[in-house]
Order: C-alpha cells, then sequence, then structure tokens
C-alpha cells in the first residue's frame, strides 16, 4: 500500500465516465452551455480498465462510478462486469441522479454492481423542475424503487441548500425509511465556478443536527473506528439511520484517501485541485505499464492536498473558479467533469 506525505493510503477511485448530464442542477451545472471534453479524449472502457488495473495493484480497492451522469455514457454495464470481474476490487458503487435508473439497473445488478447511491434533493415535483431544469421527479423515484427492489437497501445524497430545499430534512428522512434507502445530507459546497455558491446558503451539520432533534427527538452518533468514509452516521431512536457530510464546515481532509479520474483520463488528487495528471497520454502512446505505475505512485507520494481545510481556512470565501471565461476555457475545472 502506498501513502501520501499525510499518511493517507491510495484506496478509493472515483471514476467519471462522462462529462454530459441529463439535468441541469442550479448548484452543479446551471448554465445552459458547456465546453464538454472531446469525444475523441474519452476513454474507452478498455481503457479504463487498463488503468484500473494499475489503480489496484497500488492498493485501490473501491471504485465509484459517477459522473455527469453515468448512466448516460453507453453500455456502462459493460463496463461495470470488466471491473467486477477484477479480483482486486472491494466495493464496486454507483452514484446516478436515478433517471435512468429503473430501464438498467437488472443489467447493472447481473454485471456485478455491488451497490447504488441515488442523487435527491427534494420531494417536490415543482421544486425538483425549478432545481434540476427537468420535470423527472417521478422517474426518480421509479428508479430508486427499481434499486430497493434489485438490491434492497440504497444510499440517497441530498446536498442541502439554504432557501431551497432546508425544509424538507425531515421528510427525506421519511422518506429514505419508507424505500430502505439511508439518506446523507451534504453540505453545500464550494466547487466549481458556475455552482452560485455562497456562505450564506450552506446549512451546517449543527444546523442540521438541530432541526432534525427537534423532530425526532435524541439522535446517536454511530461511532466507525478507522471509517475513511465522509459521511459521520446517526440514529434515530426508532433505529432509523442517516449520515451528513460536512464537507464544507468540518472537511475531512485528514483522512481522505480519494482520487478521481475524469472520462478523458486526468487524475484529480483533490476535488479541489487545479491540476490533474494526465494518463490518456501516456496510455495511448504505448507507455509500459511499470511506467505508468510509477507515475501514478509517485504523484500520490506526493500528494500533500487539504483542498477543503484550505478553503475553510480562506476567511471571505466564494465560489472555488469565479471567472465564468476560464471554465469555459477549461471543462475540468466543474464538478460534473471531475465527479462528485
Ligand atoms: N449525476 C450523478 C448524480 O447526480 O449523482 C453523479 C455526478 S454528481 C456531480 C455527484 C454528486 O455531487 C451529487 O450527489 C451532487 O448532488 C453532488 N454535488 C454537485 N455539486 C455539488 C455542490 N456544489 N455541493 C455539494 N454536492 C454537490
Amino acid at each position: 500500500m502506498i501513502t501520501d506525505r499525510l499518511a493517507r493510503p491510495l484506496r478509493n477511485l472515483r471514476l467519471s465516465v462522462t462529462d454530459r448530464c441529463n439535468l441541469r442542477c442550479e448548484y452543479c451545472m446551471p448554465e445552459d452551455d458547456y465546453v464538454w471534453l472531446p469525444r475523441e479524449d474519452v476513454l474507452h472502457f478498455e481503457e479504463t480498465s487498463a488503468l484500473v488495473d494499475i489503480f489496484l495493484s497500488l492498493g485501490v480497492d473501491k471504485v465509484r462510478l459517477t459522473g455527469g451522469e453515468p448512466l448516460l455514457r453507453r453500455d456502462v454495464p459493460a463496463l461495470v462486469r470488466m471491473l467486477a470481474a477484477k479480483p482486486g476490487l472491494a466495493d464496486l458503487a454507483l452514484t446516478t441522479n436515478g433517471v435512468l435508473l429503473e430501464d438498467q439497473v437488472d443489467a447493472l445488478k447481473a454485471a456485478g454492481l455491488g451497490r447504488i447511491t441515488v442523487s435527491l434533493d427534494t420531494l417536490r415535483r415543482d421544486r425538483f423542475t425549478a432545481l434540476t431544469r427537468f420535470d423527472q421527479l417521478p422517474a426518480v423515484h421509479a428508479g430508486i424503487a427499481a434499486a430497493r427492489r434489485v438490491y434492497g437497501t440504497l444510499k440517497i445524497d441530498s446536498v442541502v441548500i439554504r432557501g431551497v430545499n432546508d425544509d424538507e430534512l425531515v421528510a427525506l428522512v421519511e422518506y429514505g425509511r419508507a424505500v430502505n434507502g439511508e439518506v446523507r445530507f451534504i453540505e453545500y459546497m464550494d466547487v466549481g465556478g458556475a455552482n452560485r455558491w455562497a456562505p450564506s446558503r450552506v446549512v451546517s451539520k449543527s444546523e442540521m443536527l438541530a432541526v432534525l432533534t427537534a423532530a425526532f427527538g435524541p439522535i446517536a452518533a454511530i461511532t466507525e473506528p478507522g471509517s475513511s468514509a465522509p459521511a459521520e452516521r446517526y440514529a434515530l431512536r426508532d433505529g432509523t439511520t442517516f449520515g451528513i457530510i460536512a464537507s464544507t464546515t468540518e472537511p475531512f481532509c485528514a483522512l481522505c484517501d480519494r482520487s478521481r479520474l475524469t472520462a478523458d483520463g486526468v487524475w484529480y488528487l483533490c476535488l479541489y485541485a487545479s491540476h490533474g495528471l494526465d494518463l490518456r497520454g501516456p496510455l495511448r502512446r504505448g507507455v509500459p505499464v511499470d511506467e505508468l505505475k510509477a507515475m501514478i505512485a509517485d504523484r500520490w507520494r506526493g500528494r500533500d492536498d487539504r483542498g477543503a481545510e484550505e478553503r475553510l481556512a480562506l476567511g471571505d470565501r466564494r465560489a472555488f473558479v469565479p471567472v465564468q471565461d476560464l471554465l469555459k476555457r477549461d471543462p475540468h475545472l466543474e464538478m460534473h467533469t471531475r465527479g462528485g
């Protein structure tokens, strides 16, 4: 196992399979128009699989497929099949907005996908349409029902934004309980530059806990020693569990073992990093596997990123990349390109 300069292991890889999305969430992709990754740059599944082999040989044992919207990529089950067959992979998961899930969940399960997280921020149809610009809440519900049928359980990720959906915390926990999905509330993050972030729109973990305690009574923290998972988990008196990812007010950089590979093969060591390591170029030039492995290992050993903690230390915080033109020149700076 290799570790970085802060003794964090290389374990967790998030694979973005496309930068495209079929929703336009206000906090993630609010613009009409984006500069997309050139199609010829997007890794073929065989290329992704070859890179994953190298990561597995260096200690990665968890892979999550994300995007953009991963289910927009043609034949994701084929990629899942390739990855699920790899011996060192202990956990293969997918994060989706759920819109296309109903039709694909059986094939994903048959291909070997281990678990599913669906992102859902509101239960109100009008609000969903306003937030995402598409009237797709019924499709997401159908996707969640299908995931429950096939997997029994799932996770539901909700970004909480003041004045947008912060009045739905209780309803979302109840919804999670009803569909056997564990809800994880995510603090609104200042990632990318087009996400209309402002400090006043962040609802902190402590505020969320106060609201939920007022509604449900005492809430017990669940201790999970040794876990590098970003969510802190809690249990209500009736045993219902939920999580909070306090990535903005209480960053978990000290334990972060995540890195991200974009759909075009650029490897980022931190969600907030402004530069990544291009792996597509060397892979396509036929650089031998051992050299690629050494490049990746060296880069990880030099890692000292603590992006979210550095953002927290800034007094006057605003959107991460304020210049729209810059984002248009380099789509890699956006959350939808590097995967949430
Ligand atoms: N399309 C898929 C989905 O909706 O889950 C996968 C990609 S999406 C970028 C991954 C996650 O990032 C989603 O749960 C989304 O809500 C979250 N996300 C995007 N922008 C965010 C922000 N500014 N703060 C916190 N979470 C964000």
